[in-house]
């Protein structure tokens, strides 16, 4: 090759900055940057990257680290910028998919979980190294994964430009360096910037291949895959490589060529219509059915009667006599509204009554309650982890703890359903690390129970706290309503057991029960409660007085478990296997067009059995999710299995 001699004629030194501060008794990463220079521009290399350090847009760092090493010449290779092409993709689904058709296109098997894998990572800071054929992870330590460094552009123009604008030559520079690594076929990345959507595929076929869109405005997703294929017995020589051995890169561009369409991206308004035809075409469009009167076994809809079998008011209590006498007494003494956070407005009795009836329901020393179910998980989860931990999480978590984990910034590793040998293989993988379990008790979507007395063996056993999500367990399950420890007949309890007043309890509303010094610091960490308005005096007054009447009327928890042993016996008679020992019975169909199509024809019929489709699900696991009631005589039970049959 022949090099312009600027760089191959002076020693040649290694620049590394990385910039940190200090967070909650933590150190947290500002920035980090690396330079390999001749020795004549070693110093405004050296003040470029502490200028880049002390005006980075994750604030002022603490600490500064800069590392100057003499490199050995011999060493350094040098490589020639992989060719650059751009394809521009509307919807992140099409980027993804054009992904997978790159990856297949060179070879690697499994395109679609290795690119399911990347969606999935979050604030890694180095590259996940993949076995491609096992899918396994290689790298010795995967929260940090491999950091590749030791490498720059030869051009002086390019190490000299605008560090915050030249995102693309460090990407280009480093995908030259690990495409050439011994033993990887491709890499493929995500940018962690929120608000730039757009990824790339590399190797040494493919060149360096731009997709503009391949994760939502917003998405926290972000990182990088090195596809490794090879003996797994060599992959030291790959990590040594991408680690150490330096690399100057010519002809790196400061800007990627523009493909010819990319200054008309349709606006944003035109995506979004776009992205809505979409929705409709692969029966994923959501929208909400109107109807009139109360919540009860019966609805009215359209002037129709229709039965319910969509409810979470598991117990009838949302329309309940004495459940609104409470809120009309509570409104006349209390008024309407809280004003604001009880931090800052004052905690109101209702309130304050509810925390202490919730703690005894529940067995332990304290609760808090939130405006919402979904607001406890997100508060929660976000208040007791942090960046550095690890959480370990049922993949069909609800949705509110897999958000409350994405808030947290901890690495989150999600388990198989209620497998506790995965779940104890990848706690082991991350021993010593400080985290925690969750778990659904009752799963919302399949109706199953998580099984709770192996869970808390096993997270106590590895030092790790529990929380589980008793949102469709309170009021359901345990011989009277008390939910999973009741259930499993537990002494030992998780540290957390979260819930919902929205649903058998009739009210609004979601709580988190534990020792008193847990519940003191989720008061004082948990965004979702400092920052948002307390719910309505008169709605913690109905849900006092939801629970007092699960406590004073067992025969209420009774009777739905009754009537789910009955559901199940009725399929059965019909030859269709059914099984729960919740509220939840799910009638799994498959495609999103069939539970569709289920679920309007039960509509004519004069029922309601909502069809659950991805996201919510699964994508192919659409479904008919029943939700049984108290209430429900027997009479209906057998029209809403009469009526599924007929259709199946
Ligand atoms: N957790 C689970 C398991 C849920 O199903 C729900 C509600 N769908 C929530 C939490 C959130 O509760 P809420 O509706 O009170 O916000």
């Amino acid at each position: 090759m022949a090099y312009n001699g600027e760089i191959n004629l002076n020693k040649i030194y290694s620049l590394k900055m990385r910039a940190a501060k200090e967070l909650d008794g933590r150190e947290k990463h500002v920035s980090g940057a690396e330079r390999l220079v001749p020795e004549s521009a070693v110093i405004p290399a050296a003040e470029s990257l502490v200028n880049r350090a002390l005006h980075h847009s994750n604030g002022t760092p603490d600490i500064i680290n800069l590392k100057i090493e003499l490199q050995d010449r011999s060493d350094i290779l040098h490589l020639d910028a992989l060719p650059v092409r751009t394809i521009k993709t509307h919807t992140s689904q099409e980027g993804q998919e054009k992904m997978c058709e790159l990856l297949k296109e060179i070879g690697v098997p499994h395109a679609e979980e290795i690119v399911g894998m990347l969606l999935k990572i979050r604030g890694m800071r180095g590259a996940m190294l993949l076995d491609s054929c096992t899918l396994e992870r290689l790298e010795k330590d995967p929260l940090r994964g491999v950091r590749v460094t030791y490498m720059d552009a030869a051009e002086s123009a390019v190490r000299n430009s605008n560090p915050e604008k030249n995102h693309f030559s460090e990407a280009l520079i480093l995908a030259t360096k690990v495409v050439h690594a011994p033993n990887i076929q491709a890499e493929i990345c995500i940018s962690d910037d929120t608000d730039y959507c757009t990824g790339y595929v590399a190797s040494k076929e493919l060149g360096y291949v731009r997709i503009t869109k391949l994760k939502e405005q917003g998405s926290r997703v972000g990182g990088r895959i090195f596809i490794y294929d090879g003996d797994q017995a060599d992959k030291e020589k790959t990590i040594d490589y991408l680690e150490k051995q330096s690399v100057l890169v010519h002809g790196v561009s400061l800007t990627p060529d523009k493909f010819p369409e990319e200054a008309h991206l349709p606006s944003r308004i035109e995506e979004i219509r776009d992205d809505l035809n979409k929705l409709k075409e692969k029966h994923l469009h959501r929208s909400m059915l109107s109807i009139e009167g109360t919540q009860g076994t019966h609805v009215k809809i359209n002037e129709n009667d229709v039965l319910m079998f969509s409810s979470n008011n598991y117990l009838d209590l949302a329309n309940d006599a004495r459940l609104k006498a409470a809120t009309v007494e509570a409104l006349e003494k209390y008024g309407v509204g809280a004003g604001g956070s009880r931090l800052i407005s004052g905690n109101m009795q209702p309130h304050r009554d509810l925390e202490s009836l919730v703690a005894k329901f529940k067995g332990t020393e304290a609760a808090i309650t939130f405006a919402t179910g979904y607001m406890a998980n997100v508060g929660c989860i976000q208040a007791l982890c942090g960046e550095g931990d690890v959480i370990f999480s049922d993949e069909l978590n609800h949705a509110s703890i897999i958000d409350g984990c994405r808030l947290s910034r901890a690495h989150i590793v999600v388990y198989k359903h209620c497998d506790m040998e995965d779940l104890e293989n990848k706690i082991r993988k991350f021993s010593n690390a400080r985290g925690m379990v969750v778990s659904d008790a009752v799963f919302s979507m399949d109706g199953d129970i998580a099984p709770l007395p192996e869970l808390l063996e096993i997270s106590k056993r590895y030092g790790l706290i529990t929380l589980i999500d008793e949102a469709h367990a309170t009021g359901v399950i345990g011989a009277t309503g008390h939910g999973i420890c009741e259930h499993f007949n537990l002494t030992v309890k998780p540290d957390i057991l979260m819930g919902t007043f929205s649903k058998a309890v009739g009210s609004q509303g979601g709580f988190c029960c534990a020792g008193s010094d847990i519940i003191d610091y989720i008061k004082n960490r948990a965004r979702s409660f400092i920052f948002s308005t307390a719910p309505s005096p008169a709605i913690a007054a109905a849900s006092s007085e939801g629970i007092s009447i699960i406590m004073s009327e067992p025969w209420r928890v009774k009777s739905l478990q009754k009537n789910m042993k009955l559901l199940c016996k009725i399929f059965a008679k019909h030859g269709v296997a059914a099984n729960s020992d919740s509220a939840i019975l799910p009638v799994i169909l498959g495609e999103e067009s069939k539970a569709m199509e289920m679920s309007l024809k039960l509509l004519q019929d004069g029922i309601l059995v909502s069809a659950i489709r991805y996201p919510t699900v699964k994508r192919g696991s659409a479904r008919l999710r029943i939700a049984l009631m108290a209430a429900h005589t027997e009479d209906e039970i057998k029209r809403v299995v009469k009526s599924i049959n007929k259709y199946i």
